[in-house]
C-alpha cells in the first residue's frame, strides 16, 4: 500500500493506493498550523494501516520552497516560505519517524509533472514542465524522468517577465513586486481587476493581458529547459478560453525561433491542460512513493 500526500498552502490531500491510479481512500482537510495539519494527516495514515495493512512508502509533494538536498539536514522542511508559522517547518521527516516509512518527498509542481508523466498528459514523455497558475505560480520540471533539483529547485514562477504596455498594476510577489507571480497569479488578477479570477467574464481584458503574461513564462522555460510538452494546471487555468490566448502569444514571442514542428505546427498538443485535472498532485505525491517503495 501507497501512501500520498499533497501538502498544498491551501489545502492538503492524503491518499492510500494500491497503485498511483487505484487510490482505496482519500481525505481533505484546510492547511491550518504544521501542528494540527501534520497532526490530521497522520492520524489519517494510521487509521489507514489499521484497516488496509502496512504502507509500503508516502510520497509527500509539498507547497514551498523546501529543502530537498539528499544528506541536507534541513531535508525534508519546509524553509523560506512566507506562509506565517510554516517557515523552517520540518514536514518529511515526522511521517518517517512517526510512521517508519520510507519517504519520498519534493515540491508539490515537481510532484505533479512526475504524476502527469505517469498517468496524464504527458505519458511517454521525459522531459516536461508543468507550470501551475493559483494563489502562487510554481513550475514543476521533470528532466530524463526525473524532477529537476539543483541547489535548491527550479522557482520558474518568479522569473521576470516585461511589462504590458497598458498595465499600470505595480505586483504582488512579496520578494519582487512584478515577477510573473507577482503579475499573473490569482491574487494578482484580482487585484488588478478588482473582481476574482471566477467573475471575470471571458471576454474581458484580463484574459489578454493573462495570457502576456504567462507565455512569457512559457517561453522562457521552452529556451531554458526544451520541454516535450508543457501543462498549464491550476485554478486560473480553469478559464479554458485562456489555452489558445496563451498558445498564439507563445509563436508570437517565439517568432519561429524553436522551430519544432511540435511548437510551430501543433501548439494545441503541445500547451495543455493536466490530463490529470486537479488530481495531478496527489497522484504524482503516489508516483513519488512508489518510486521510493523498496
Ligand atoms: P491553490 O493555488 O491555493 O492550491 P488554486 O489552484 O485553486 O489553489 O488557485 C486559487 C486561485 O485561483 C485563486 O486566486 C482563485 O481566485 C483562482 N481561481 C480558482 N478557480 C478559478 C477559475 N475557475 N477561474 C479563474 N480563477 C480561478
Ligand atoms: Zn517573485
Amino acid at each position: 500500500m501507497l501512501g500520498g500526500i499533497e501538502a498544498g498552502g491551501t489545502k492538503w490531500v492524503c491518499a492510500v493506493a494500491s497503485s498511483p491510479d487505484c487510490i482505496l481512500e482519500e481525505v481533505r482537510f484546510p492547511t491550518t498550523t504544521p501542528e494540527e495539519t501534520i497532526g490530521r494527516a497522520l492520524s489519517f495514515f494510521r487509521e489507514m494501516e489499521a484497516r488496509h495493512g502496512r504502507l509500503a512508502a508516502l510520497g509527500i509533494g509539498c507547497f514551498g520552497p523546501v529543502d530537498v538536498g539528499e544528506g541536507s539536514p534541513s531535508w525534508g522542511f519546509i524553509t523560506t516560505t512566507p506562509k506565517p508559522g510554516w517557515r523552517d517547518t520540518g514536514v518529511a521527516g515526522v511521517f518517517q519517524e512517526e510512521l517508519g516509512v520510507p519517504v519520498g518527498f519534493d515540491t508539490d509542481v515537481n510532484a505533479a509533472a512526475l504524476g502527469e508523466c505517469s498517468y496524464g498528459a504527458a505519458q511517454g514523455l521525459a522531459n516536461v514542465v508543468y507550470l501551475t497558475v493559483g494563489t502562487g505560480i510554481g513550475a514543476g520540471v521533470v528532466v530524463d524522468g526525473r524532477p529537476v533539483h539543483g541547489l535548491v529547485h527550479p522557482e520558474a514562477g518568479h522569473v521576470l517577465v516585461r511589462r504590458h504596455p497598458d498595465d499600470t498594476y505595480g505586483g504582488r510577489c512579496p520578494f519582487h513586486g512584478d515577477c510573473l507571480e507577482g503579475m499573473a497569479s490569482g491574487p494578482a488578477l484580482a487585484e488588478r481587476w478588482g473582481m476574482r479570477g471566477e467573475e471575470i467574464p471571458p471576454e474581458h481584458e484580463a484574459w489578454r493581458m493573462e495570457a502576456f503574461y504567462l507565455a512569457q513564462g512559457v517561453m522562457n522555460l521552452v529556451l531554458a529547459v526544451s520541454p516535450e510538452r508543457v501543462i498549464l494546471g491550476g485554478g486560473v487555468m480553469q478559464q479554458g478560453h485562456l489555452f489558445p490566448l496563451v498558445r498564439s502569444e507563445l509563436l508570437r514571442l517565439l517568432a519561429g525561433y524553436v522551430g519544432h514542428p511540435a511548437i510551430t505546427e501543433q501548439v494545441e498538443d503541445y500547451l495543455v491542460p493536466p490530463g490529470l485535472g486537479q488530481r495531478a498532485g496527489i497522484v504524482g505525491a503516489l508516483v513519488l512513493a512508489a518510486r521510493t517503495a523498496p
